[in-house]
Protein backbone atom coordinates (compact mmCIF):
# COMPACT_ATOMS: atom_id res chain seq x y z
CA UNK A 1 0.00 0.00 0.00
CA UNK A 2 1.45 3.04 -0.94
CA UNK A 3 2.60 5.57 2.13
CA UNK A 4 0.29 8.42 3.17
CA UNK A 5 0.64 11.32 4.84
CA UNK A 6 -1.55 13.56 6.99
CA UNK A 7 -1.50 17.03 5.98
CA UNK A 8 -2.63 20.43 7.36
CA UNK A 9 -5.82 21.07 5.49
CA UNK A 10 -6.83 24.22 4.39
CA UNK A 11 -10.23 25.05 2.71
CA UNK A 12 -10.89 21.63 1.18
CA UNK A 13 -7.38 20.74 -0.21
CA UNK A 14 -3.93 20.02 1.82
CA UNK A 15 -1.46 23.23 2.97
CA UNK A 16 0.74 23.07 -0.14
CA UNK A 17 1.53 25.98 -1.73
CA UNK A 18 4.59 27.93 -3.79
CA UNK A 19 6.13 30.83 -2.30
CA UNK A 20 9.54 32.47 -1.03
CA UNK A 21 11.18 30.41 1.96
CA UNK A 22 10.73 33.00 4.61
CA UNK A 23 13.03 31.96 7.36
CA UNK A 24 16.81 30.25 7.91
CA UNK A 25 19.50 30.24 5.59
CA UNK A 26 17.26 29.67 2.46
CA UNK A 27 15.58 32.89 3.04
CA UNK A 28 14.05 34.18 -0.24
CA UNK A 29 14.57 30.89 -2.07
CA UNK A 30 11.63 30.23 -3.95
CA UNK A 31 10.09 26.83 -2.60
CA UNK A 32 7.46 24.74 -2.16
CA UNK A 33 5.90 24.16 1.11
CA UNK A 34 4.04 20.73 1.98
CA UNK A 35 2.91 21.48 5.73
CA UNK A 36 2.14 18.50 7.36
CA UNK A 37 -0.04 18.20 10.50
CA UNK A 38 0.84 17.15 13.92
CA UNK A 39 3.46 17.59 16.88
CA UNK A 40 5.11 16.15 19.71
CA UNK A 41 5.92 20.16 21.34
CA UNK A 42 3.44 22.85 22.23
CA UNK A 43 4.84 25.95 21.58
CA UNK A 44 2.77 28.70 23.03
CA UNK A 45 3.62 30.95 20.85
CA UNK A 46 3.60 28.38 17.98
CA UNK A 47 2.25 30.06 14.30
CA UNK A 48 1.01 26.73 13.12
CA UNK A 49 -1.40 25.53 16.23
CA UNK A 50 -4.04 24.17 14.15
CA UNK A 51 -1.46 21.11 13.39
CA UNK A 52 -1.78 20.19 17.42
CA UNK A 53 -3.91 22.58 19.96
CA UNK A 54 -7.15 19.83 19.24
CA UNK A 55 -10.37 20.60 21.02
CA UNK A 56 -9.90 18.52 24.27
CA UNK A 57 -6.20 18.62 24.68
CA UNK A 58 -4.72 20.44 27.69
CA UNK A 59 -1.95 22.56 25.95
CA UNK A 60 -2.10 26.20 26.61
CA UNK A 61 -0.87 28.87 23.67
CA UNK A 62 -1.27 32.42 23.87
CA UNK A 63 -4.00 32.92 20.74
CA UNK A 64 -6.44 30.38 23.74
CA UNK A 65 -8.02 28.77 20.93
CA UNK A 66 -8.56 25.10 20.19
CA UNK A 67 -9.05 23.31 16.77
CA UNK A 68 -11.60 20.23 15.60
CA UNK A 69 -9.21 17.82 14.84
CA UNK A 70 -11.18 16.10 11.65
CA UNK A 71 -11.44 19.74 10.39
CA UNK A 72 -7.80 20.45 9.79
CA UNK A 73 -6.11 17.66 8.54
CA UNK A 74 -6.67 16.19 5.64
CA UNK A 75 -4.94 12.41 4.71
CA UNK A 76 -3.14 11.75 1.15
CA UNK A 77 -1.14 9.22 -0.36
CA UNK A 78 2.34 10.29 -0.94
CA UNK A 79 1.97 10.02 -4.80
CA UNK A 80 -0.69 11.83 -4.85
CA UNK A 81 1.28 14.19 -2.81
CA UNK A 82 3.56 13.97 -5.40
CA UNK A 83 1.30 15.00 -7.88
CA UNK A 84 0.37 18.00 -6.75
CA UNK A 85 3.91 19.41 -5.96
CA UNK A 86 5.05 18.43 -9.71
CA UNK A 87 2.51 21.20 -10.82
CA UNK A 88 4.77 23.72 -9.51
CA UNK A 89 7.83 25.02 -11.80
CA UNK A 90 10.23 24.57 -8.54
CA UNK A 91 12.55 21.65 -7.59
CA UNK A 92 12.93 22.99 -4.11
CA UNK A 93 10.68 21.12 -1.72
CA UNK A 94 10.48 22.08 1.78
CA UNK A 95 8.67 19.47 4.18
CA UNK A 96 7.36 21.19 6.97
CA UNK A 97 4.71 21.18 10.39
CA UNK A 98 4.05 20.48 12.68
CA UNK A 99 7.16 18.40 13.06
CA UNK A 100 7.40 16.21 9.83
CA UNK A 101 9.30 13.86 11.34
CA UNK A 102 6.94 12.10 12.68
CA UNK A 103 5.73 10.73 9.21
CA UNK A 104 8.89 9.92 7.84
CA UNK A 105 7.45 7.16 5.64
CA UNK A 106 5.53 9.17 4.22
CA UNK A 107 8.16 11.45 3.22
CA UNK A 108 10.00 8.55 1.75
CA UNK A 109 7.49 7.49 -0.67
CA UNK A 110 6.85 11.30 -1.53
CA UNK A 111 10.72 11.97 -1.83
CA UNK A 112 11.33 8.79 -4.15
CA UNK A 113 8.27 9.35 -6.20
CA UNK A 114 9.30 13.10 -6.99
CA UNK A 115 12.67 11.99 -7.37
CA UNK A 116 11.72 9.34 -9.85
CA UNK A 117 10.69 11.92 -11.80
CA UNK A 118 13.24 14.26 -11.86
CA UNK A 119 16.39 13.63 -9.73
CA UNK A 120 16.83 17.23 -9.43
CA UNK A 121 14.55 17.75 -6.94
CA UNK A 122 15.80 19.17 -3.42
CA UNK A 123 14.50 18.58 -0.19
CA UNK A 124 14.75 20.75 2.70
CA UNK A 125 12.99 19.80 6.56
CA UNK A 126 11.89 21.91 8.94
CA UNK A 127 12.33 20.34 12.12
CA UNK A 128 12.08 20.54 15.91
CA UNK A 129 14.89 18.60 16.60
CA UNK A 130 13.26 16.01 18.92
CA UNK A 131 13.31 12.53 16.21
CA UNK A 132 15.98 11.20 14.95
CA UNK A 133 15.91 10.27 10.71
CA UNK A 134 15.58 7.01 9.77
CA UNK A 135 18.61 5.95 7.45
CA UNK A 136 16.17 6.63 4.06
CA UNK A 137 15.52 10.63 5.32
CA UNK A 138 19.48 10.43 6.59
CA UNK A 139 20.48 9.84 3.16
CA UNK A 140 17.72 11.58 1.32
CA UNK A 141 16.94 15.06 3.11
CA UNK A 142 19.71 17.83 1.32
CA UNK A 143 18.92 20.47 4.18
CA UNK A 144 18.47 20.28 7.83
CA UNK A 145 16.37 22.50 9.19
CA UNK A 146 16.54 22.64 12.80
CA UNK A 147 14.85 25.15 15.16
CA UNK A 148 15.40 23.52 18.85
CA UNK A 149 13.03 25.22 21.06
CA UNK A 150 14.14 26.97 24.30
CA UNK A 151 12.18 27.10 27.49
CA UNK A 152 10.39 30.32 26.19
CA UNK A 153 8.40 28.05 24.18
CA UNK A 154 6.89 26.61 27.38
CA UNK A 155 7.89 23.08 26.62
CA UNK A 156 9.75 21.36 29.41
CA UNK A 157 13.01 20.60 28.86
CA UNK A 158 12.66 16.89 28.88
CA UNK A 159 10.44 16.87 25.77
CA UNK A 160 12.03 19.53 23.94
CA UNK A 161 15.79 18.40 23.82
CA UNK A 162 16.30 15.21 22.96
CA UNK A 163 20.13 14.08 22.60
CA UNK A 164 20.06 11.32 20.08
CA UNK A 165 18.77 13.48 17.79
CA UNK A 166 20.54 16.73 18.66
CA UNK A 167 23.88 14.45 18.59
CA UNK A 168 22.56 13.40 15.10
CA UNK A 169 22.07 16.77 13.46
CA UNK A 170 25.26 18.28 14.88
CA UNK A 171 27.17 15.73 13.15
CA UNK A 172 25.23 16.66 9.93
CA UNK A 173 27.03 18.95 7.78
CA UNK A 174 24.06 20.42 5.95
CA UNK A 175 22.17 20.62 9.16
CA UNK A 176 21.12 24.06 10.16
CA UNK A 177 20.01 25.17 13.82
CA UNK A 178 17.15 27.88 13.97
CA UNK A 179 16.99 29.28 17.80
CA UNK A 180 13.81 31.37 18.36
CA UNK A 181 14.50 34.15 20.32
CA UNK A 182 12.09 36.43 22.84
CA UNK A 183 14.79 38.02 24.64
CA UNK A 184 18.40 38.86 25.07
CA UNK A 185 17.81 36.33 28.32
CA UNK A 186 17.31 33.56 25.80
CA UNK A 187 21.19 33.95 24.48
CA UNK A 188 22.67 31.98 28.23
CA UNK A 189 20.11 28.68 26.73
CA UNK A 190 21.50 29.21 22.74
CA UNK A 191 25.47 29.28 24.34
CA UNK A 192 24.68 26.32 27.09
CA UNK A 193 23.15 24.08 23.81
CA UNK A 194 25.82 25.10 21.70
CA UNK A 195 28.42 23.74 23.96
CA UNK A 196 26.68 20.75 24.94
CA UNK A 197 26.10 19.55 21.37
CA UNK A 198 29.03 21.33 19.67
CA UNK A 199 26.98 23.13 17.26
CA UNK A 200 29.49 24.91 14.33
CA UNK A 201 28.72 28.95 15.47
CA UNK A 202 28.78 29.30 11.83
CA UNK A 203 25.31 27.43 10.99
CA UNK A 204 23.59 29.09 14.23
CA UNK A 205 21.05 31.42 13.51
CA UNK A 206 18.95 33.38 15.93
CA UNK A 207 15.52 34.47 14.99
CA UNK A 208 13.31 36.90 16.49
CA UNK A 209 9.74 35.02 17.87
CA UNK A 210 6.69 37.61 16.02
CA UNK A 211 4.12 36.65 14.63
CA UNK A 212 3.48 40.24 13.55
CA UNK A 213 5.81 43.20 11.75
CA UNK A 214 4.88 45.34 15.07
CA UNK A 215 6.67 42.92 16.99
CA UNK A 216 9.25 41.26 14.88
CA UNK A 217 10.11 44.86 14.46
CA UNK A 218 10.95 45.42 17.64
CA UNK A 219 12.81 42.29 18.24
CA UNK A 220 15.52 42.19 15.08
CA UNK A 221 16.93 45.40 15.95
CA UNK A 222 18.63 44.45 19.30
CA UNK A 223 18.80 40.79 17.70
CA UNK A 224 21.07 42.00 14.80
CA UNK A 225 23.31 43.53 17.46
CA UNK A 226 23.80 40.28 19.35
CA UNK A 227 23.87 38.35 16.32
CA UNK A 228 26.91 40.85 14.95
CA UNK A 229 28.46 40.85 18.37
CA UNK A 230 28.82 36.86 18.69
CA UNK A 231 28.93 35.46 15.46
CA UNK A 232 25.62 34.54 15.12
CA UNK A 233 23.62 34.38 11.59
CA UNK A 234 20.49 36.26 11.60
CA UNK A 235 17.04 35.06 10.24
CA UNK A 236 14.53 37.47 9.47
CA UNK A 237 10.63 36.02 8.67
CA UNK A 238 10.18 37.41 5.51
CA UNK A 239 7.16 36.07 5.10
CA UNK A 240 5.60 37.90 7.90
CA UNK A 241 7.16 40.96 6.82
CA UNK A 242 5.81 40.20 3.09
CA UNK A 243 2.29 38.67 3.92
CA UNK A 244 1.96 39.09 7.54
CA UNK A 245 0.36 35.58 8.86
CA UNK A 246 -1.89 34.82 6.34
CA UNK A 247 -1.52 30.62 5.54
CA UNK A 248 -1.05 29.24 2.43
CA UNK A 249 1.59 31.84 0.90
S1 LIG B 1 7.66 22.57 17.33
FE1 LIG B 1 7.01 23.93 15.68
S2 LIG B 1 5.01 23.14 14.99
FE2 LIG B 1 5.48 22.18 16.96
S3 LIG B 1 4.43 23.47 18.44
FE3 LIG B 1 6.55 24.23 18.28
S4 LIG B 1 6.51 25.85 16.72
FE4 LIG B 1 4.59 24.66 16.54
Amino acid sequence: MDAVLKLAKLGDKAEIFHTLQGEGVSMGVPSVFIRSSLCNLHCSWCDTAYTWNWEGTPWSHEDDEKYQKQDYIVTHSAKEVAETVKQYPCKNVILTGGEPLLQQEGWTGLIKSLRATDPSYRFEVETNGTQLPDAFMSEAVDQWNVSTKLSNSGNNEKLRIKDDAMQFFAAQENAWFKFVVQSAEDLAEVQELEARFSLPKERILLMPEGRDEVTLQKRRLWLADICRDQGYRFSDRLHIQLWGAKRGV
